[in-house]
């Protein structure tokens, strides 16, 4: 039996950043199934500057791209964001933190290893070397979308779950796309994210996920390609401490729901689950790990309400009405352009608030909706 100040379950972002917060001052082990930190990739890996300096992890660009289309069923607008946006080469993304992480004076890690189950703070391990234990103060669950920790200890579920998929096609355009339509995917969008000569085509829906997608990738190619896929959960659980047990990143639905992206989000929090489980070992008071809900809360918390009633009413909006929105772009881009932010969305919309002719043309657009006064509230609280 190995016994550890916090072992963490998922050596993806969040658990090698939680790693690295922690790791020169609490004995530490992350537990990660795949051999190889990083990979398999399942990830469109468009993400904003902020994200990239969050995890420090400059070397991990792949190139720089501003200027996204945006589709509706009738309609295209060519936004030219201020906002510096990236594409990354995400395993080397998560290979830069992983590297950083192991190098720390108490941090263990154990590749190709699985954790199967528990027995209170117990946790059992499956290697190819067999069965092993670990018993820690703190386990936390860094384990992705489909965590068994918050299955293992009960946790309440993520309001929902999309479902994506996404292969590379060859391409030569040099701008993001974003697609949005009934037709397209009725609860969220597909994307075009180019690299160079390729670019990563992917979809999420909830619901028909994949007849969604081979419908998309149809208008591109007919070839048969390697597909990856994911799941996008979304909807933050409603608790994410209990007892000695907290999870992190996607585990936790720490995922912008109008985006989808979770890296920028999981890393913030990877960093407040640090604070509090450093509190919480060196004060020998497990009690103190409720500050990671709070504090986390606190720095995104309103963001991710926000863009879930954002979520809520894209998935009522008639294909007129994304149609609207997107002359509604057109006749703003100038206020879009300029005040875009992909972690911070409702910064935005509060900009255009200033502004009675757009909100009552926005107003327009949204479908009669009973989380408006929420949303709006949402902004200016
Ligand atoms: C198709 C797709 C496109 C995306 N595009 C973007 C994007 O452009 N920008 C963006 O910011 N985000 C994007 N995301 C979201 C982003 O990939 C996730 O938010 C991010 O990976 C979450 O990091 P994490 O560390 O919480 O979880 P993960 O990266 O999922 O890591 C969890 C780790 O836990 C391991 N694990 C799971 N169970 C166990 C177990 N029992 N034992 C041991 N190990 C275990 C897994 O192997 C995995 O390595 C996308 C997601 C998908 C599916």
């Amino acid at each position: 039996m190995w016994d550890f100040d916090v072992v963490i379950i998922g050596g993806g972002p969040a658990g090698c950043v939680l790693a690295e917060e922690i790791g020169d001052e609490v004995s530490t082990l992350v537990v990660e199934e795949d051999r190889e930190i990083g990979k398999p990739v399942r990830c469109a890996g468009f993400v904003s500057e902020r994200c990239i300096k969050e995890a420090d992890a400059y070397e991990s660009i792949l190139k720089q791209t501003s200027k996204i289309v945006i589709h509706s069923p009738k309609r295209s607008v060519v936004v030219n964001t201020k906002e510096r946006l990236f594409v990354i080469k995400r395993d080397r993304f998560d290979q830069i933190i992983f590297k950083r992480a192991v190098k720390k004076k108490k941090v263990e890690f154990e590749l190709n290893t699985r954790a199967i189950g528990n027995d209170g703070n117990t946790i059992f391990l499956k290697s190819k070397d067999g069965l092993k234990t670990v018993r820690a103060k703190v386990v936390a669950g860094a384990d992705g979308a489909l965590s068994n920790v918050a299955r293992w200890f009960s946790f309440p579920p993520v309001s929902k779950n999309l479902y994506a998929f996404q292969p590379y096609i060859p391409y030569n355009k040099e701008e993001v796309e974003v697609f949005w339509g009934k037709d397209i995917t009725p609860s969220f969008f597909s994307w075009i994210i180019p690299e160079n000569g390729i670019a990563r085509i992917g979809l999420a829906s909830q619901e028909n996920p994949y007849f969604y997608f081979k419908n998309f990738l149809n208008r591109f190619t007919d070839e048969r390609l390697k597909i990856t896929g994911g799941v996008i959960p979304i909807g933050a659980r409603k608790k994410t401490v209990k007892g000695n047990v907290i999870l992190i990143g996607d585990a936790a639905g720490q995922v912008k729901p109008t985006s989808g992206g979770g890296l920028y989000t999981g890393i913030v929090c990877a960093k407040e689950a640090a604070n509090a489980i450093k509190e919480a070992i060196f004060s020998e008071d497990i009690k103190r790990l409720s500050n990671y809900e709070r504090n986390w809360r606190k720095k995104i918390g309103r963001e991710l309400y926000f863009g879930m009633l954002v979520h809520k009413m894209r998935c009522r909006i008639s294909d007129e009405g994304r149609d609207r929105f997107v002359s509604f772009v057109s006749r703003y881009k100038r206020l879009v352009e300029d005040n875009a932010d992909i972690d911070y969305l409702s910064k935005i919309a509060k900009k255009i608030w200033r502004y009675p002719a757009a909100w009552r043309e926005i107003l327009h657009i949204i479908p009669p909706y009973r989380f408006i006064p929420l949303m709006i509230r949402s902004i200016f609280r």
